[in-house]
Protein backbone atom coordinates (compact mmCIF):
# COMPACT_ATOMS: atom_id res chain seq x y z
CA UNK A 1 0.00 0.00 0.00
CA UNK A 2 2.93 1.97 1.16
CA UNK A 3 4.53 1.49 -2.41
CA UNK A 4 1.61 1.91 -4.35
CA UNK A 5 0.65 5.33 -2.24
CA UNK A 6 4.08 6.82 -3.47
CA UNK A 7 4.87 5.84 -6.78
CA UNK A 8 4.96 8.77 -8.54
CA UNK A 9 7.55 10.18 -5.99
CA UNK A 10 11.06 9.70 -6.58
CA UNK A 11 11.83 7.56 -3.67
CA UNK A 12 15.46 5.48 -3.17
CA UNK A 13 15.74 2.37 -1.02
CA UNK A 14 18.37 0.75 0.71
CA UNK A 15 20.24 4.10 1.24
CA UNK A 16 20.53 4.57 4.98
CA UNK A 17 21.86 8.34 6.09
CA UNK A 18 24.66 8.33 7.96
CA UNK A 19 25.30 12.57 8.23
CA UNK A 20 23.38 15.83 7.86
CA UNK A 21 25.35 18.84 7.70
CA UNK A 22 23.60 22.15 7.49
CA UNK A 23 26.30 24.81 7.95
CA UNK A 24 27.03 24.84 4.18
CA UNK A 25 25.32 26.74 1.68
CA UNK A 26 22.96 23.93 1.14
CA UNK A 27 21.96 21.06 3.48
CA UNK A 28 24.47 18.12 2.59
CA UNK A 29 23.12 14.46 3.61
CA UNK A 30 25.74 11.52 3.43
CA UNK A 31 24.04 8.16 2.69
CA UNK A 32 25.62 4.74 1.83
CA UNK A 33 24.12 5.22 -2.12
CA UNK A 34 26.19 8.64 -1.81
CA UNK A 35 25.55 12.26 -0.65
CA UNK A 36 23.51 14.93 -1.80
CA UNK A 37 22.52 18.53 -1.48
CA UNK A 38 19.12 19.73 -0.66
CA UNK A 39 17.44 23.34 0.26
CA UNK A 40 15.94 21.75 3.15
CA UNK A 41 15.44 17.95 4.48
CA UNK A 42 12.60 16.45 6.64
CA UNK A 43 13.45 13.86 8.94
CA UNK A 44 11.16 11.17 9.64
CA UNK A 45 13.02 8.65 11.36
CA UNK A 46 11.78 7.37 14.68
CA UNK A 47 12.92 8.37 17.84
CA UNK A 48 14.57 5.47 18.65
CA UNK A 49 16.50 6.28 15.83
CA UNK A 50 17.10 9.37 16.52
CA UNK A 51 18.48 8.66 20.15
CA UNK A 52 20.60 6.06 18.82
CA UNK A 53 22.71 9.00 17.19
CA UNK A 54 22.97 6.64 13.98
CA UNK A 55 22.96 9.77 11.96
CA UNK A 56 25.43 12.59 12.69
CA UNK A 57 23.65 16.05 12.65
CA UNK A 58 25.69 19.07 12.61
CA UNK A 59 25.25 21.46 13.94
CA UNK A 60 23.95 18.92 16.48
CA UNK A 61 20.39 18.82 17.36
CA UNK A 62 18.89 21.54 20.16
CA UNK A 63 19.01 20.24 23.42
CA UNK A 64 15.28 20.93 24.09
CA UNK A 65 15.18 18.89 20.92
CA UNK A 66 16.82 16.14 22.57
CA UNK A 67 15.40 15.89 25.92
CA UNK A 68 12.37 15.33 23.64
CA UNK A 69 13.74 12.76 22.10
CA UNK A 70 14.97 11.11 25.40
CA UNK A 71 11.41 11.33 27.01
CA UNK A 72 9.61 10.03 24.21
CA UNK A 73 11.82 6.46 23.60
CA UNK A 74 10.00 3.77 21.77
CA UNK A 75 7.85 1.36 23.12
CA UNK A 76 7.22 -1.90 22.01
CA UNK A 77 4.21 -4.10 21.07
CA UNK A 78 5.22 -7.59 18.58
CA UNK A 79 3.66 -9.83 17.00
CA UNK A 80 3.68 -13.74 16.88
CA UNK A 81 2.05 -15.05 13.44
CA UNK A 82 1.11 -18.89 14.08
CA UNK A 83 0.26 -20.56 10.88
CA UNK A 84 -2.46 -23.45 11.76
CA UNK A 85 -3.54 -26.20 9.09
CA UNK A 86 -7.30 -24.57 8.77
CA UNK A 87 -8.43 -26.31 11.83
CA UNK A 88 -9.58 -22.60 13.68
CA UNK A 89 -10.60 -24.26 17.04
CA UNK A 90 -14.47 -22.95 17.32
CA UNK A 91 -12.86 -19.04 17.14
CA UNK A 92 -14.47 -16.46 15.12
CA UNK A 93 -12.03 -14.80 11.99
CA UNK A 94 -10.87 -11.20 12.67
CA UNK A 95 -11.77 -11.46 16.62
CA UNK A 96 -9.71 -10.98 20.01
CA UNK A 97 -8.37 -13.91 22.05
CA UNK A 98 -8.01 -12.41 25.63
CA UNK A 99 -7.36 -14.76 28.91
CA UNK A 100 -7.07 -13.84 32.36
CA UNK A 101 -3.42 -14.03 34.01
CA UNK A 102 -2.30 -14.98 37.07
CA UNK A 103 0.08 -11.81 37.51
CA UNK A 104 -1.62 -8.17 35.85
CA UNK A 105 2.11 -6.22 36.18
CA UNK A 106 4.28 -7.25 35.33
CA UNK A 107 2.55 -9.82 33.17
CA UNK A 108 4.09 -12.29 30.87
CA UNK A 109 1.15 -12.89 28.53
CA UNK A 110 0.08 -12.17 24.90
CA UNK A 111 -2.74 -12.04 23.26
CA UNK A 112 -4.24 -12.93 19.84
CA UNK A 113 -5.86 -12.22 16.95
CA UNK A 114 -7.93 -14.73 15.57
CA UNK A 115 -7.91 -15.49 11.62
CA UNK A 116 -7.50 -12.33 10.42
CA UNK A 117 -9.63 -11.62 7.11
CA UNK A 118 -9.96 -15.43 7.62
CA UNK A 119 -6.58 -16.45 6.72
CA UNK A 120 -5.17 -19.46 8.92
CA UNK A 121 -3.50 -17.43 11.01
CA UNK A 122 -3.77 -16.52 14.81
CA UNK A 123 -1.31 -13.69 15.58
CA UNK A 124 -0.25 -13.34 19.22
CA UNK A 125 0.79 -9.33 20.52
CA UNK A 126 3.13 -8.94 23.39
CA UNK A 127 4.51 -5.58 24.52
CA UNK A 128 6.62 -4.15 26.86
CA UNK A 129 8.80 -4.81 29.09
CA UNK A 130 8.34 -8.78 28.18
CA UNK A 131 8.00 -7.74 24.96
CA UNK A 132 11.25 -6.71 24.84
CA UNK A 133 12.44 -9.74 26.97
CA UNK A 134 10.91 -12.02 24.01
CA UNK A 135 12.98 -10.11 21.27
CA UNK A 136 16.20 -10.57 22.73
CA UNK A 137 15.37 -14.15 23.06
CA UNK A 138 14.35 -14.58 19.67
CA UNK A 139 11.68 -16.28 17.61
CA UNK A 140 11.65 -19.95 18.91
CA UNK A 141 11.62 -18.44 22.56
CA UNK A 142 8.48 -16.31 20.90
CA UNK A 143 6.58 -18.86 19.43
CA UNK A 144 7.27 -21.52 21.72
CA UNK A 145 5.57 -18.61 24.31
CA UNK A 146 2.85 -18.37 22.26
CA UNK A 147 1.80 -22.03 22.00
CA UNK A 148 2.64 -22.72 25.43
CA UNK A 149 -0.42 -19.87 26.40
CA UNK A 150 -3.14 -21.49 23.41
CA UNK A 151 -2.37 -25.04 24.98
CA UNK A 152 -3.36 -23.35 28.29
CA UNK A 153 -6.38 -22.88 26.54
CA UNK A 154 -6.87 -25.41 23.93
CA UNK A 155 -5.12 -28.39 24.80
CA UNK A 156 -2.73 -31.00 22.92
CA UNK A 157 -4.87 -29.35 19.86
CA UNK A 158 -2.51 -26.69 19.38
CA UNK A 159 0.08 -28.93 18.50
CA UNK A 160 -1.77 -31.42 16.24
CA UNK A 161 -2.87 -28.06 13.95
CA UNK A 162 0.35 -25.91 14.43
CA UNK A 163 2.69 -25.57 11.26
CA UNK A 164 4.99 -22.45 11.44
CA UNK A 165 5.35 -19.45 13.36
CA UNK A 166 7.62 -15.95 13.62
CA UNK A 167 8.14 -13.12 15.01
CA UNK A 168 8.60 -9.50 14.00
CA UNK A 169 11.84 -7.82 14.90
CA UNK A 170 11.09 -4.28 15.22
CA UNK A 171 12.37 -4.43 18.60
CA UNK A 172 16.05 -4.52 17.32
CA UNK A 173 15.61 -3.87 13.90
CA UNK A 174 18.49 -0.85 14.02
CA UNK A 175 15.81 0.79 11.32
CA UNK A 176 13.04 1.44 13.75
CA UNK A 177 14.56 0.23 17.32
CA UNK A 178 10.70 -0.41 18.59
CA UNK A 179 7.04 -0.03 18.20
CA UNK A 180 6.27 3.59 18.49
CA UNK A 181 7.47 6.60 20.36
CA UNK A 182 5.77 6.62 24.02
CA UNK A 183 6.09 9.51 26.37
CA UNK A 184 7.79 8.41 29.69
CA UNK A 185 5.02 9.28 32.36
CA UNK A 186 5.33 12.56 33.58
CA UNK A 187 6.71 14.09 30.29
CA UNK A 188 3.20 14.02 27.90
CA UNK A 189 4.73 17.69 26.73
CA UNK A 190 7.48 15.61 25.14
CA UNK A 191 5.62 15.34 21.94
CA UNK A 192 4.59 19.23 21.35
CA UNK A 193 8.61 19.68 22.63
CA UNK A 194 10.17 17.59 19.61
CA UNK A 195 7.99 19.32 17.66
CA UNK A 196 9.21 23.09 17.65
CA UNK A 197 10.49 24.22 14.53
CA UNK A 198 14.58 23.86 14.68
CA UNK A 199 16.69 26.58 13.14
CA UNK A 200 17.65 26.40 9.83
CA UNK A 201 17.23 23.56 7.14
CA UNK A 202 16.47 20.43 8.84
CA UNK A 203 12.68 19.44 9.84
CA UNK A 204 11.76 16.34 12.22
CA UNK A 205 8.29 15.09 10.94
CA UNK A 206 6.74 11.60 11.17
CA UNK A 207 4.30 9.40 14.07
CA UNK A 208 6.27 10.87 17.35
CA UNK A 209 5.00 14.36 16.02
CA UNK A 210 1.49 13.46 15.26
CA UNK A 211 -0.23 14.85 18.17
CA UNK A 212 -3.32 13.04 18.97
CA UNK A 213 -2.80 10.93 15.89
CA UNK A 214 0.36 9.52 17.06
CA UNK A 215 1.40 6.49 16.92
CA UNK A 216 -0.55 5.54 13.88
CA UNK A 217 0.36 5.42 9.82
CA UNK A 218 -1.98 8.19 9.20
CA UNK A 219 -0.43 10.59 11.57
CA UNK A 220 3.10 10.26 10.41
CA UNK A 221 1.11 10.77 7.01
CA UNK A 222 -0.40 14.07 8.37
CA UNK A 223 2.96 14.71 10.05
CA UNK A 224 4.91 14.88 6.88
CA UNK A 225 2.17 16.71 5.36
CA UNK A 226 2.02 19.87 7.70
CA UNK A 227 6.06 19.58 7.83
CA UNK A 228 6.40 19.70 4.15
CA UNK A 229 3.72 22.63 3.76
CA UNK A 230 6.49 24.31 6.31
CA UNK A 231 9.20 23.44 4.22
CA UNK A 232 7.43 24.99 1.14
CA UNK A 233 6.61 28.34 3.02
CA UNK A 234 10.02 28.70 4.10
CA UNK A 235 11.19 28.60 1.07
CA UNK A 236 8.62 30.78 -0.60
CA UNK A 237 7.50 27.83 -2.86
CA UNK A 238 3.89 27.40 -1.16
C1 LIG B 1 2.43 -3.98 16.08
C2 LIG B 1 2.08 -2.66 15.45
C3 LIG B 1 0.80 -2.45 15.00
C4 LIG B 1 0.45 -1.23 14.43
N1 LIG B 1 -0.82 -1.06 13.98
C5 LIG B 1 -1.17 0.09 13.39
C6 LIG B 1 -2.49 0.25 12.86
O1 LIG B 1 -3.33 -0.64 12.92
N2 LIG B 1 -2.79 1.45 12.28
C7 LIG B 1 -1.90 2.45 12.19
O2 LIG B 1 -2.22 3.51 11.63
N3 LIG B 1 -0.63 2.32 12.68
C8 LIG B 1 -0.25 1.17 13.27
N4 LIG B 1 1.02 1.02 13.77
C9 LIG B 1 1.92 2.19 13.82
C10 LIG B 1 2.56 2.57 12.51
O3 LIG B 1 3.22 1.43 11.97
C11 LIG B 1 3.57 3.71 12.79
O4 LIG B 1 2.96 4.76 13.50
C12 LIG B 1 4.11 4.28 11.50
O5 LIG B 1 4.80 3.27 10.76
C13 LIG B 1 5.09 5.41 11.77
O6 LIG B 1 5.48 5.96 10.52
P1 LIG B 1 6.76 6.89 10.41
O7 LIG B 1 6.88 7.20 8.95
O8 LIG B 1 6.69 8.01 11.38
O9 LIG B 1 7.98 6.00 10.90
P2 LIG B 1 8.55 4.61 10.29
O10 LIG B 1 7.43 3.75 9.78
O11 LIG B 1 9.46 4.08 11.36
O12 LIG B 1 9.37 5.09 9.04
C14 LIG B 1 10.67 5.62 9.16
C15 LIG B 1 11.49 5.11 8.01
O13 LIG B 1 12.81 5.63 8.13
C16 LIG B 1 13.71 4.61 7.71
N5 LIG B 1 15.03 4.89 8.29
C17 LIG B 1 15.48 4.64 9.54
N6 LIG B 1 16.76 5.06 9.69
C18 LIG B 1 17.12 5.61 8.50
C19 LIG B 1 18.31 6.22 8.02
N7 LIG B 1 19.39 6.38 8.79
N8 LIG B 1 18.34 6.65 6.73
C20 LIG B 1 17.24 6.52 5.92
N9 LIG B 1 16.08 5.96 6.32
C21 LIG B 1 16.01 5.50 7.60
C22 LIG B 1 13.11 3.34 8.20
O14 LIG B 1 13.60 2.24 7.42
C23 LIG B 1 11.62 3.59 7.97
O15 LIG B 1 11.22 3.14 6.69
C24 LIG B 1 1.41 -0.19 14.32
C25 LIG B 1 2.72 -0.41 14.75
C26 LIG B 1 3.06 -1.63 15.32
C27 LIG B 1 4.47 -1.85 15.75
Amino acid sequence: MVARFGADLPVTLNAPVTAIDDTGPSVRIESAAGSISAKAVIVTVSTGVLAAETIRFTPGLPDATLGAIGNMPMGLLAKVPLLFDGYHFGLKSNEWLAYKVPEEMPAQACYFLTWPFNMDLMVGLVGGKFGWELSAAGPDAAVDFALGELRKIFGEKVDQHFIKGDFTNWAYDPLVRGSYASERPGFHGARAAMAEPLDGRVYLAGEALAGKYSVTCGGAYMSGERVAGDVMAALGAG
